[in-house]
């Protein structure tokens, strides 16, 4: 029989249809069940799957029965990984069906728990793996992906995952997740994504003694032979994936940065640690103004943590406080940061270049109690992944300064929090406006139904993937993520502000991701960044462009 093709998304290259077995063992085309008896005549199916045809919303329903007879949540993840695995349609409508209840397995916390069993539950692989090894030979490797067409790229070597430190090749976890948000949250086409892990060792020593552990058995390189292979890499990605978007994801700061400055002009690319975080805190920002009543100008905010998300956020502050017509000087003097040693100050030696920014001329405070006494913040923000940090005591005297403190204890996972949602409004007797990186669920406290919002940087990286995307955008700016921090904000109606919710609610975040899109491929063609040709409705082209998780018709 002579080769069928198909164009499986009306944007990409015709792909051969696959017959029989090939077909089946194919998760961008295998429809299992699903497969029409016309289909199954002609494709060389019949008597491969059992005879009884099941819609989708039938095979749904067995996949999710499935799912919750799992007994713990890292059996759920095994379950989903194995669907995505073989059939990434019917995966991507049972996650987009029920994101709400998926999202922390396929996401944080779950993967974390994930990418500290990888080695453990490791099945099958998925994305590509470059170790130092294969330095000289990266675009030969990279040319071994399936599809000749990639248009995003999340990249770890896994020195900071999530608050968990360094899990080394583990991390790949959070690039394949990170990608399937993209496509979930944002519609952006899984054949467009590929996760990458370089692997340049692990200075975990439990995990290098771990016969089962998946990575190189060495210590992180450092130095130029980082530099090289880092360099090598993104070089590799123009040449092999041209204008393709590169998202770096969990490096440990003293990378994050120098990284993220040394190709932000060069290549298509952003750091979500330090951009993503940032959008969506001031996000939350913006509408917890809305239940306070205050300004962005006016607000004091204290950071616990001076890493890439403490860092970050500061930075993406300091700019809309300008644009709200502060001086850099004076809205940088309204972000503070404590780190392990104590309160960011001038007088401090050795600080991280990183940090330089927030060392302000004051006195020095050694503990996040005595800062908060001292500088008396509206806003306490916590990114040091140390949980349980927002004592009784700190989240009181929050309470104690302000009538309705914001506080957000945004790192991730659930066990790094800096505080719960439950202890935040017991603490202030239900004034405090909270926000967790890790979901936490609706409670109840004295009578008041209260949801707890989650501040995690899922609302914002797919949509300014799409935007970036659908625009084929030469950089990606820090404006682009300013931009996408207000689309964002705008969408918490009065409804989710009364709960104590400042972000809008996981079910809509398609249209939230679409919104976030249409703003930052606005800004991209006003900015000139934009490669594709303005269309006269972005929105509606936009929208053309999500990707559906909808069987394709073979015949
Ligand atoms: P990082 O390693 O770059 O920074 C961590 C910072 O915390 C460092 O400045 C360190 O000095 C400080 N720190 C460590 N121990 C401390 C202590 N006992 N007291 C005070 N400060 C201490 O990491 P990062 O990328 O900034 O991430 C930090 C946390 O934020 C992680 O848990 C991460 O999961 C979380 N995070 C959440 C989101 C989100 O979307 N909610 C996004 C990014 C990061």
């Amino acid at each position: 029989m002579a080769d069928k093709f198909i164009k499986v998304n009306k944007r990409y290259p015709l792909r051969r249809i696959p017959t029989g077995e090939e077909l089946l063992h194919d998760a961008a085309l295998n429809k299992g069940t699903a497969f029409t008896e016309a289909e199954r005549n002609a494709l060389d199916l019949r008597g491969l799957i059992p005879p009884r045809y099941n819609d989708i919303e039938t095979q749904v329903t067995r996949v999710m029965e499935n799912y919750r007879r799992k007994p713990n949540d890292l059996e759920k993840f095994i379950h989903l990984a194995g669907l995505q695995d073989r059939n990434e349609t019917l995966f991507y409508r049972v996650v987009m069906d029920n994101i709400v209840e998926l999202m922390p397995i396929i996401y944080t916390p779950v993967v974390g728990k994930a990418c500290q069993e990888f080695g453990h539950i490791y099945r099958r692989a998925r994305g590509i793996w470059l170790s130092k090894n294969d330095k000289g030979r990266m675009k030969e490797l990279l040319r071994n992906w399936r599809a000749a067409e990639v248009r995003v790229i999340v990249v770890t070597d896994g020195e900071r995952i999530l608050g968990l430190g360094d899990l080394g090749a583990n991390g790949m976890g959070i690039p394949i997740g990170k990608l399937c948000l993209y496509t979930a949250c944002a519609g952006v086409d899984p054949q467009v994504c590929l996760p990458v892990t370089l692997d340049v060792g692990t200075n975990n020593e439990a995990l290098l003694d771990d016969p089962l552990y998946i990575g190189e058995q060495e210590k992180r390189l450092r130095g130029p032979e980082y530099d090289e292979l880092i360099e090598e890499f993104v070089m590799a990605v123009q040449e092999v994936f041209p204008n393709c978007l590169i998202q770096f994801e969990d490096f440990a700061n003293l990378n994050a940065f120098r990284l993220l400055n040394k190709y932000r002009d060069r290549v298509c690319t952003f750091n979500d640690d330090i951009q993503g975080t940032a959008a969506v805190t001031l996000a939350g920002i913006y509408s917890g103004l809305r239940i306070t009543g205050g300004k962005l100008a006016d607000q004091m905010i204290l950071f616990l943590g001076g890493g890439a998300a403490g860092v970050g956020i500061s930075d993406l502050i300091v700019s809309a406080m300008v644009d709200e017509g502060l001086s850099q000087d004076e809205a940088k003097r309204r972000c503070w940061l404590v780190d392990s040693k104590g309160l960011v100050v001038k007088s401090r030696e050795g600080l991280q270049d990183h940090k330089l920014a927030y060392a302000h001329d004051h006195e020095f405070q050694p503990d996040l109690l005595s800062a908060i006494k001292d500088l008396k913040p509206t806003i306490l923000c916590g990114v040091s992944g140390q949980p349980r940090t927002f004592t009784e005591e700190i989240v009181r005297t929050m309470g104690e300064i302000n009538e309705r403190p914001m506080v957000f204890a945004l790192s991730n996972p659930t066990s790094k929090a800096e505080c719960t949602a439950q202890q935040a409004y017991e603490w202030t007797d239900g004034r405090a406006i909270y926000a967790s990186g890790s979901p936490f669920d609706p409670l109840e406290y004295k009578g008041q139904k209260f949801v707890p919002g989650q501040g995690n940087n899922a609302y914002v990286f797919p949509g300014v993937g799409l935007g970036v995307v659908a625009c084929r955008a030469k950089h990606v700016t820090d404006q682009m993520f300013f931009t996408a921090a207000k689309s964002l904000a705008h969408q918490v109606s009065e409804d989710d502000l009364a709960n104590g919710c400042i972000f809008p609610p996981f079910t809509k975040i398609r249209e939230v991701s679409g919104s976030i899109a249409v703003a930052v491929a606005e800004e991209a063609y006003a900015s000139g960044l934009a490669t594709v040709e303005r269309p006269a409705d972005l929105l509606e082209y936009i929208e053309s462009q999500m990707f559906q998780p909808v069987y394709p018709d073979f015949v």
